[in-house]
């Protein structure tokens, strides 16, 4: 990405308006400096006395220190212009001096104590030039807050919404992988804005807004860029999240400011990321109520209301919390057009690998495929990650190309976490062998459930053990026999140890809540209980996207509530009753894969399959 144009003064504006200052503070008191100098040379107090004494002073003028004042007779050679002299007044009062002079007839002036030229000056400007510096040091300041944008001082307000030039996106549809469907989508609207006329004359309007939503990561700012590239047109973005750390009463005009420069430079694109951070709900005191969020937020609906139908402005925006936005933003007119971008399949997994993999040389140009089969649920920015990873655990190793292993290296890495430094016991290390074969075992035996990867009794993140298991294709859909399986599988673990053992550990604690979630969701959720019946009790419901909890409130009976208490207990029951029959079965391959755990540590696929068939 270029540099973003801005009109900020940089440095070397700085340092000419900091030089020009000087220059002019020089001149003033170079020029006081004149004026002082040209004054008659002082005489010494002692021989000013003389000269009273002898009678030879006209009068006097006495100001603070100085006395300056006339000799009676004019100086030779001046004509009948009266000398002038000046003496400077010893610190020390001298009483006698005033006696004197009225002694001898002078005549005496004062003037009021006034501060020198120089002095003057001093006092008057020096305390404004503080002020002026302060004020262009706090709205430099200011600006850098704000990421600068605008000059000068009174410049603060302006957008800094920053402008991509249409040469400075170089990315285009290209370097998006997948989404093939939002790009079919956005192709009518980039013709659009490369051709308004076609679309004009026959009375056609342009969308005015179009919201893309979708998880963290899955290029939603990407896209946008690559929109712009595309059509070819000026780009101004701004991130939602910036208008909340502005002053207040600033979003509100820089959303003015901005689209008022894209309407200049039209056809173009707006962009606002993260539009949730102003677009929430209003007056629901998120945020603490935050006026200032509400204000920018009228005045993006005011600007998007305010377009003619011909003017060619894209008005795109990017959130992961469609669920939050303001209804008004929704509304025909605004972001009427919708855009879910979802996380990446198997292919679009292989061709973001792709997109990434392009100034990365590979051992095997075939392992993409591979990898996109192993990193389901991975998005864009994770994948790009991936890669990156890969690429440094192969330089690290003074490696030239970076091969499957690498890959394999960083799935892990990114995914299970970094391995654990830590010394286990003997007796630990077995238990936790024999309860990671109890999870393979159930894993590889259950007729549903998906491919057994990898198993591995080295601790990694929060866990001490791994037992992997990958879909081959990604799953949407999900039937009530491999749920049934799956928590099977989460109680495997605890089973085995119970087999081997006659009791249990702590070890199966992220088991069991693994296990209890799915048996929850199965009764009060999916319908899948014979006593509650095909009804959803809505449970706290999970955020489509992030995973998070959203508070929902309960509005069944508590009777119905201690009935999913107790269907789901049951359910795990029955399931930990099929899985302890089928351990017992298998008690010979759970022994064998247990030793060969201890033995090696990490088993793969393929050394499973040769030790269980
Ligand atoms: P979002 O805005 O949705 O959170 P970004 O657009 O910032 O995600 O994506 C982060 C990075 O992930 C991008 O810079 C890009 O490198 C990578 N990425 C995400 N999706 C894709 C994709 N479909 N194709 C190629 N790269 C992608
Ligand atoms: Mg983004
Ligand atoms: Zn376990």
């Amino acid at each position: 990405m270029a540099a973003p144009e801005t009109n900020k003064p940089n440095n070397d504006e700085l340092y000419k308006r900091a030089t020009r200052l000087t220059l002019l503070f020089l001149i003033i008191y170079a020029t006081t400096q004149y004026f002082t100098a040209f004054q008659p040379s002082p005489l010494s107090y002692s021989a000013f006395k003389e000269q009273v004494a002898a009678g030879a002073v006209k009068k006097v003028s006495i100001k603070n220190e100085t006395i300056t004042g006339e000799f009676a007779s004019p100086a030779s050679g001046t004509g009948n212009q009266p000398a002038t002299f000046k003496v400077i007044l010893p610190p020390i009062d001298d009483p006698g001096l005033i006696p004197l002079l009225e002694e001898q007839g002078v005549e005496i002036a004062a003037e009021p104590t006034e501060m020198s030229v120089v002095m003057r000056v001093i006092v008057g400007v020096v305390p404004w030039l503080l002020l002026l510096a302060f004020f262009v040091y706090s709205s430099q300041l200011m600006q850098k807050r704000m990421g600068g944008g605008s000059g000068g001082i009174l410049g603060f307000s302006r957008s800094k919404a920053r402008r991509h030039e249409q040469e400075t996106i170089h990315i285009g549809f290209d370097d998006v992988a997948g989404l093939d469907q939002a790009k079919q989508d956005l192709r009518e609207i980039v013709d659009f804005l490369k051709t308004p006329e076609k679309y004009l004359r026959i009375g056609a309007k342009m969308p005015r807004g179009l919201l893309l939503m979708g998880p963290p990561g899955t290029g939603k700012t990407l896209f946008a860029k690559a929109t712009a590239g595309e059509a070819g047109v000026p780009f101004f973005s701004i991130s939602g999240s910036e208008f909340i750390e502005m002053f207040v009463g600033v979003g509100a005009s820089r959303v003015r400011d901005m689209f008022e420069q894209a309407r200049k430079a039209a056809p173009s694109i707006i962009f606002i990321d993260e539009i949730d951070s102003v677009g929430r709900v209003r007056g629901t005191g998120l945020g603490g109520g935050n006026d200032e969020r509400e204000q920018t937020l009228n005045q993006i609906l005011a600007e998007m209301d305010g377009f003619e139908p011909e003017e060619a402005v894209l008005i795109l925006a990017a959130t992961n919390r469609p669920d939050v936005l303001d209804p008004a933003l929704l509304r025909p007119g605004r972001f009427d057009r919708k855009l879910v971008l979802e996380l990446p399949e198997m292919a679009a997994r292989e061709k973001i690998l792709q997109v990434h993999t392009r100034k990365v040389p590979l051992a095997d140009k075939d392992c993409l495929r591979d990898i996109a089969s192993r990193t389901v649920g991975m998005s864009g920015a994770d994948l790009e990650n991936l890669v990156n990873e890969a690429a440094l655990k192969a330089a690290r190793d003074d490696r030239t190309e970076v091969s499957v292993q690498d890959f394999e290296y960083a799935r892990d890495r990114v995914v299970l976490g970094s391995e654990r430094e830590e010394v286990l016991g003997e007796e630990e290390k077995k238990r936790i062998a024999f309860h990671e074969a109890g999870h393979a075992i159930t894993a590889y035996r259950m007729k549903h459930s998906d491919r057994l990867r990898k198993v591995s009794i080295i601790p990694r993140g929060r866990a001490l053990g791994i037992t992997e298991q990958m879909p081959e294709e990604d799953r949407h859909n999900f039937t009530q026999e491999y749920l049934e399986e799956k928590i099977s599988i989460f109680l495997g673990g605890r089973l085995a140890e119970q087999l081997i053992y006659g009791d249990v550990s702590t070890g199966a604690a992220d088991d069991l809540k693994q296990a209890t979630l799915i048996a929850r969701k199965m009764v009060a959720h999916w319908g899948m209980n014979e006593e509650l019946g095909p009804v959803s009790f809505p449970q706290s419901e999970e955020h489509p996207f992030l995973g998070r909890d959203i508070a929902e409130q309960r509005n069944f009976s508590e009777d119905t509530l201690k009935m999913i208490d107790r269907e789901v207990v049951a359910l795990i029951r029955k399931c930990e009753q099929a899985t302890e029959a089928l351990l017992e079965k298998n008690r010979t391959d759970l022994n064998r894969l247990a030793t060969a755990l201890l033995e090696h540590e990490t088993l793969e696929e393929s050394d499973i399959i040769k030790l269980l068939d």
